[in-house]
């Protein structure tokens, strides 16, 4: 049974619980005032009862002070003031006889309580006590003093009567007015007796009365707060205790714990939250597991891809290192046919422009024939662009299989200057273009003379291929931080900002390098040049108007 109803109790909604809570806590508040209403109007009663003694004793003395006036002045109209005096006891005397009814005739009392001179208000709380405590011993007692006295009143009456009957006859004896006195004096005194009785059996009834209803009173409050704070602590215990669980089970799967589920007991609010919880975290584990399996697959797909990657980046590297094996043997192989091919061209060249010293006139018509000179410049001018390319070849593969070293020495870059200049005047010249030289002093430092005269090299050819037949002019000197400053200007066609981005990387063209033989390497081995020095290249053009390459070397 307490198992059927906590679980009744446990799945009401906690909107049913509060009200549960708070109309029990109205029902006993209720209670609590019913019984406080209870006391006051009992209490009331005491208090009128009190005040009801009061007018009863009150006009019991008055009435005897009138017959003991009437004794002296024999005057009626005193006798008439003792009988009227006396309508206030008779009339509680009516309410009581009234109330001691088989059936209590509530009307007849109300009316004997009026006639008593009792208030209309007091009426009700007197009659209720009277039926509702006549058990009491104090009550019963009271109420059979109550009667002694209305019987004590009845012979006071009837002395009274009989006295005036005596007095006012012809010839009163003396004798039985004396006896009606002595008989009225008595029972004054008794009635005494009785009052003062009554009087103190209602002051013990009250006493005892208030007690019983302090005590009513105190177990009632007593009652009403400790069923209400049990109440009130049990709801809200439950209450704190679900949404702790709640928050804990939140804040756990929160953190990721999503296989935790809260106990869900009821059926009330908190138990469908806790449901939700408990699917949400159904859902999330889910979907985590989900997720982790995606991850996996994908991890593993990644993984794949990453080892396909490696396995063509290692072939990438191996057809490049292949490549440059090939480039190297291939330039190295081209490079003696050449140098030796070269070689004879010269030495054709050479013998072919000593034969007109020799003398003869067919012999110099034969060596100065244009037919026989122009192929050789031709083939000697090809064999030297070529001769130039495998050497750009044979860089470029030195440096990607590392074997290109640098031999510092103490040279003058300004005197490998004019050595530049002097060589390409001619092919400058060939071209439209003079070539000035601006390298006012030596200027000295620790570098590989060989590669200077490569840097060199490359920028000036440059500027010559692309330079448009505009002068050109290479400068060479000492700048203020002490580094060597190489720079070669022309104002030829010029490199648009985004070539100038590229050009120093392998095998990087520019478009004003269409229609022109290269390789795209110059630039590339010429950076390498200057970095291994430690220094830097860098550029600067305008397209149309030309460009300067400015390479710096530390001292
Ligand atoms: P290549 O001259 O063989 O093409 P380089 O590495 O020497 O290779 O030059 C790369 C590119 O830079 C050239 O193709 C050309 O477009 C551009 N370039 C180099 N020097 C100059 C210059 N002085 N004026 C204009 N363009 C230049």
């Amino acid at each position: 049974m307490v198992a059927w109803l906590t679980k009744r109790w446990a799945d009401l909604s906690i909107a049913k619980k509060l009200y549960f809570a708070v109309g029990i806590m109205a029902a006993l508040i209720a209670a609590e005032l019913i019984t406080l209403r209870f006391s006051m109007h009992t209490l009331t009663a005491v208090r009128a009862f009190v005040g009801g003694e009061g007018l009863w004793s009150k006009a019991q003395k008055d009435a005897l002070y009138s017959l003991q006036r009437y004794v002296s002045t024999r005057d009626e109209a005193d006798y008439q003031e003792f009988h009227s005096q006396l309508r206030i006891p008779e009339g509680d005397h009516i309410a009581r006889l009234a109330l001691e009814k088989p059936t209590p005739d509530l009307a007849e009392a109300r009316r004997g309580f009026l006639q008593g001179q009792v208030h209309g208000d007091d009426i009700t709380p007197m009659i209720d006590l009277l039926r509702r405590f006549y058990w009491v011993h104090y009550i019963d007692h009271a109420v059979k003093l109550w009667g002694q006295g209305d019987d004590l009143l009845t012979e006071l009456r009837a002395s009274a009567v009989a006295y005036h009957a005596t007095v006012s006859g012809a010839s009163p004896d003396p004798a039985e007015t004396r006896r009606l006195l002595d008989q009225i004096q008595s029972l004054n005194r008794r009635l005494t007796q009785v009052e003062t009785d009554f009087s103190n059996t209602l002051a013990a009834g009250s006493r005892w009365l208030e007690r019983i209803l302090m005590t009513l009173l105190f177990f009632a409050v007593l009652i009403v707060e400790s069923i209400g704070i049990t109440i009130t602590y049990l709801t809200s215990r439950s209450l704190a205790r679900g949404l702790a669980e709640l928050n804990d089970a939140a804040q756990r799967i929160g953190r990721g714990d999503f296989g935790f589920r809260v106990a869900t007991r009821s059926r009330d609010e908190l138990g469908r939250m806790g449901r939700a919880i408990n699917e949400m975290g159904a859902q999330l584990q889910a979907s985590y597991t989900e997720l982790e399996m995606r991850v996996e697959e994908r991890t593993a797909e990644l993984k794949g891809m990453a080892e396909e990657n490696a396995r063509l980046y290692a072939e990438a590297k191996s057809a490049l290192q292949s490549r440059d094996e090939f480039l190297s043997i291939a330039s190295h192989e081209l490079k003696t046919p050449l140098t030796a091919l070269s070689l004879q061209l010269q030495m054709m060249k050479n013998n072919l422009n000593a034969l007109p010293t020799e003398g003869t006139n067919a012999a110099r018509a034969f060596a100065e024939d244009p037919k026989l000179q122009k192929p050789l410049t031709g083939a000697l001018s090809q064999v030297r662009n070529l001769s130039d390319l495998i050497e750009e070849l044979m860089d470029l593969t030195r440096l990607r299989l590392g074997k290109f070293n640098l031999r510092p020495e103490l040279c003058d870059v300004a005197k490998i200057a004019r050595e530049v200049v002097e060589h390409f005047r001619e092919a400058a010249a060939k071209k439209g273009s003079t070539l000035a030289l601006q390298a006012p002093a030596p200027v000295l430092g620790n570098y590989d003379p060989t590669r200077i005269l490569q840097i060199l090299n490359n920028l000036v050819s440059n500027a010559i291929k692309y330079g448009r037949g505009n002068p050109i002019c290479l400068r060479v000197e000492r700048a203020a931080d002490g580094t060597a400053r190489l720079s070669v200007s022309d104002h030829g066609v010029g490199i648009t900002p985004e070539e100038q981005a590229r050009i120093f990387e392998r095998f990087e063209r520019g478009r004003s390098g269409e229609g022109v033989s290269g390789l795209g390497l110059g630039l590339y081995i010429t950076r390498q040049i200057v970095e291994a020095h430690g220094g830097t290249i860098e550029v600067q053009s305008r397209p149309g108007d030309g460009s300067t390459f400015t390479v710096s070397l530390s001292a």
